[in-house]
């Protein structure tokens, strides 16, 4: 089936120009979004390139061969910088007009060879398309290891198209604009199909990054809904949802887990006497005593106004009262204020005496909590053995 080469033009052009408009204007309402403006910059070139390679034979020959191919190989350019800039990378200016210079340099150095040439026009035009293809492809490969939205059907569209460029450069002899769009010549299906792969990539691309952009928004809002603002680390929203699932996880494989609720000493005092901003910084420096001492796999979070909490996987009680101790004793050491001046108080308990459910274990690391502000605060209290050894030796 040999498809109608000028009914495809019409509908690429204008498709192109629709498509471009609304990626124009879905950036337009989350102008951060940077990638949206290259996209919709490489659909309106895409568009503009068909139409003016599109005016042959209308007297100005250097229209269609010279400016036309250039535009095409911008909007590659801006396909390629859209992707590279999605991974979070600044686009690159010389590679971006890399592409349109060396077509402009050959037309203007070897005329009339390249000039007259159409099967030399084709290969590397085709090049240059499959090099911007291939850089495409590199963005994504480069992030790979952080990229968490799914970028594998992008990917896969750029590689079909790289190969596609890449063999039309070998086997491509070139057909006449006159010869395509009254439809004879061997080269017909083959121009016929080029116009198609296009528009199928341009309208691929397009969907997958509108979505990869969408994926991305998500994936922030849902971080900074778990993130605690001053602080960096968890707040209560994320310490409830990554310990409920941490909890069913151990008692699944039967370890033991346990909870430091941690509370910052005479804090208002604190605030009263040298400012709520030191406050603030007391606040932070103890979320970083918190990230050190901690590991990997313990889930913690600041779930009040200086109140944090911790959930230690497999530890028992004994672990986390040293663990405790280290917190407690990191933080009463920090640099930040005259010594004294810092301290928090700690409950400590464990899956071994109040069970698997959060909230138990919250309430039973509550009572404690307040058994080590009532002893005099600075120390680490259980709730069986009442006040740590290690803070009495
Ligand atoms: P205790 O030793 O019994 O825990 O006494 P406390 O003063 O630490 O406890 P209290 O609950 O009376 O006061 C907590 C204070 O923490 C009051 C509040 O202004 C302060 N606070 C809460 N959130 C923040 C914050 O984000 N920044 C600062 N600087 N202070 C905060
Ligand atoms: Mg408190
Ligand atoms: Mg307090």
């Amino acid at each position: 089936m040999v498809l109608h080469i000028p009914t495809l033009l019409v509908v690429s052009v204008f498709i192109f120009f629709l498509m471009s408009l609304l990626t124009f204007h879905a950036w337009l309402r989350e102008t951060r979004e940077r990638p949206l403006a290259y996209l919709g910059g490489m659909m309106l070139l895409a568009a503009v390139g068909m139409v003016l390679v599109s005016l042959r034979d209308q007297g100005a020959d250097y229209v269609p061969k010279v400016l036309g191919n250039m535009t095409l190989l911008l909007s590659a350019a801006f396909n390629w910088t859209a992707m590279r800039v999605f991974t979070g990378r600044a686009p690159h200016l010389p590679g971006m007009l890399a592409g349109a210079a060396v077509w402009l340099g050959l037309c203007l150095c070897l005329v009339p060879s390249f000039y007259q040439s159409m099967t030399v026009r084709v290969s590397v035009y085709s090049l240059l398309v499959a090099s911007y293809g291939l850089l495409t492809m590199l963005e994504f490969w480069r992030s790979r290891q952080r990229l968490e939205v799914a970028y594998l059907p992008a990917l896969a569209l750029t590689l079909l198209h790289t190969v596609f460029y890449s063999v039309r450069a070998v086997i491509d002899q070139g057909l006449g604009l006159d010869q395509a769009l009254k439809g004879y010549g061997a080269g017909v299906p083959f121009f016929s199909f080029m116009l198609f792969e296009s528009m199928l990539y341009v309208i691929g691309i397009a969907y997958v990054t509108l979505s990869m952009v969408k994926e991305q928004v998500e994936l922030r809002l849902k971080a900074a809904a778990f993130c605690d603002a001053l602080t960096g680390i968890g707040n209560r929203r994320a310490f409830m949802v990554n310990g409920e699932r941490m909890l069913i996880e151990c008692r699944r494989r039967g370890e033991s887990v346990a909870l430091l609720l941690c509370d910052l000493d005479h804090f208002k005092r604190l605030n009263d006497a040298f400012g709520h901003q030191t406050g603030d910084q007391a606040l932070i420096a103890f979320s970083q005593v918190l990230t050190q001492t901690l590991r990997k796999q313990d889930v913690f979070a600041r779930i009040g106004g200086e109140e944090f909490a911790c959930l230690l996987a497999t530890a028992d009680e004994q672990t986390a009262i040293q663990v405790a101790e280290r917190i407690r004793e990191g933080f009463a050491h920090l640099p930040l204020l005259a010594p004294g001046l810092l301290s928090v108080s700690i409950g400590v308990v464990s899956s071994q005496t109040a069970g698997y459910e959060l909230s138990r274990l919250l309430s039973q690391a509550d009572e404690a909590l307040y058994g080590a502000k009532d002893q005099g605060r600075n120390r680490v209290q259980t709730v069986t053995r009442g006040t740590s050894v290690l803070q009495l030796s």
